[in-house]
């Protein structure tokens, strides 16, 4: 008998019919003789029409009232999921009881439409769980101290289900999804994509934070940090799917990496268009520059990724880095206002026609040569790099947009990653 916390996302929860099959698998695994939580997250489309209905009456606002409200209005598509889904289950025959997470409650920060869990009571949930209840409690949302109602940024949930699972020691956070698994890369770029049945923890944790949206990223942080077992698998399947089958289903994030001896240098290719370059010109070489420049970018709240900062000539040097494209337009202004004044001559241009390609694996630690065979395919393609940033298990290119595709193709075929054609 095993503790598991199973995570159904919004399409798994998108209407009765669907939530009816949520039950019947759920009930599966409870009478197999599992102590069983669940997480949904809310009814597919339900927080955007929620957030949009509050666009509607006033436009988006970063005051901590309105973000306050926010949350009191978004939490509640999960509220609607986890009772309904105590019906359905309570319909199958299965005790089941559902909470919201300041029921739990999911203490967190106070930080609206971001909040960070900070601790988790189990107490209630070990209780009804002796009892053989079934758990139901709310993704995407939590507590602060002061009582108010708090969310974890769009896609928490998963976060939601991770934290949960580490707070109940469980056996397993399984994480269904509309896609039945890690792939090597969006099979909608590379028809020949692979599932992988297992990915080391911090490949995971790559490949997440570099634009390969299966998770939310701060889930796989939580599971790294608590070492949480963790699966994501296809709510697709049908429900009566033979249990030991579909525990060995989707792809597994691991933490023993030796477990994997015979694994591929490369495990994936990431890649992401949300990318924006800006260079910073002709800037005086001297200490604090960088400071001045990132520094107040940071002070933001406006994160930086690739950095590069040339060779200086006459005592003056260049500085470019990229930020998320929706922050472009932001920084370029800020840098205007407050940086460029302070320096001199300088002069700012920017491109947002990049993407950023990635080759992530933990193989790379122990070969040489990974990197400049990244580079040599993508110059057969006649590709052009712009920038380059490299990391114990990654290597990432920032490129011209229009070749991202090409690109991610070519990295995919010489790295072994395709499937293999069967004869
Ligand atoms: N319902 C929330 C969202 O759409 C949380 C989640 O689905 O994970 O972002
Ligand atoms: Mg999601």
């Amino acid at each position: 008998m095993a503790l598991i916390v199973q995570k159904f996302g919004g399409t798994s929860m998108g209407s009765t019919e669907r939530i009816t099959q949520v039950a019947k698998r759920v009930a599966k695994w409870a009478r197999a003789g599992h102590q069983m939580v669940v997480v949904p997250s809310a009814m597919s489309g339900e927080t955007n029409r929620l957030l949009g209905m509050a666009k509607e009456l006033a436009p988006k606002k970063q005051t901590n009232e309105y973000l306050r409200e926010l949350d009191m209005l978004a939490s509640t598509g999960e509220q609607v999921s986890v009772g309904l889904l105590a019906i359905a289950l309570q319909a199958e025959g299965v005790p089941a009881v559902s909470y919201a997470g300041w029921q739990v409650p999911v203490r967190t920060s106070d930080a609206y439409t971001k909040a960070r869990i900070d601790s988790i009571d189990d107490k209630k949930v070990r209780a009804d769980l002796q009892a053989g209840k079934v758990v139901i409690i709310t993704g995407f949302q939590g507590v602060d101290e002061g009582g108010n109602i708090t969310t974890l940024g769009r896609g928490g949930s998963d976060t939601s289900a991770v934290a949960i699972a580490a707070a109940l020691k469980a056996d397993e956070a399984m994480i269904f999804t509309d896609v039945d698994g890690v792939y090597t890369t969006d099979p909608r770029v590379v028809p020949e994509a692979r599932r992988l049945t297992s990915i080391s923890f911090e490949e995971m944790l790559e490949m997440a934070s570099l634009g390969s949206k299966v998770l939310q990223i701060r889930s796989v942080e939580f599971a790294g940090k608590y070492k949480v077992p963790m699966r994501v698998l296809s709510s697709f399947t049908p429900w009566d799917i033979d249990i030991t089958e579909e525990a060995q289903s989707g792809t597994l994030i691991t933490f023993e990496e030796d477990e994997q001896m015979e694994q591929a240098v490369v495990s994936g290719i990431a890649f992401s268009r949300d990318e924006a370059k800006i260079a910073v010109l002709g800037v005086p070489d001297k200490p604090g520059i960088a400071f001045q420049i990132l520094g107040t970018v940071a002070a933001a709240n406006i994160e930086v990724d690739v950095i590069i900062q040339n060779i200086s000539k006459d005592g003056l040097t260049d500085f470019s880095f990229t930020v998320n494209r929706n922050d472009y337009a932001r920084t370029l202004d800020l840098l205007k206002e407050k940086v460029m004044p302070g320096l001199g001559a300088a002069e700012i241009v920017g491109d947002t026609r990049i993407c950023k390609v990635s080759i992530v694996g933990i193989g790379m630690r122990s070969h040489v040569g990974v990197a400049s065979k990244m580079f040599r395919v993508l110059s057969e393609e006649g590709i052009n790099i712009q920038m380059i940033s490299t990391s114990e298990i990654k290597t990432s290119v920032v490129i011209d947009e229009k070749y991202m595709e090409l690109a991610v193709r070519a990295l995919h075929r010489a790295f072994d990653l395709d499937m293999p054609v069967s004869a």
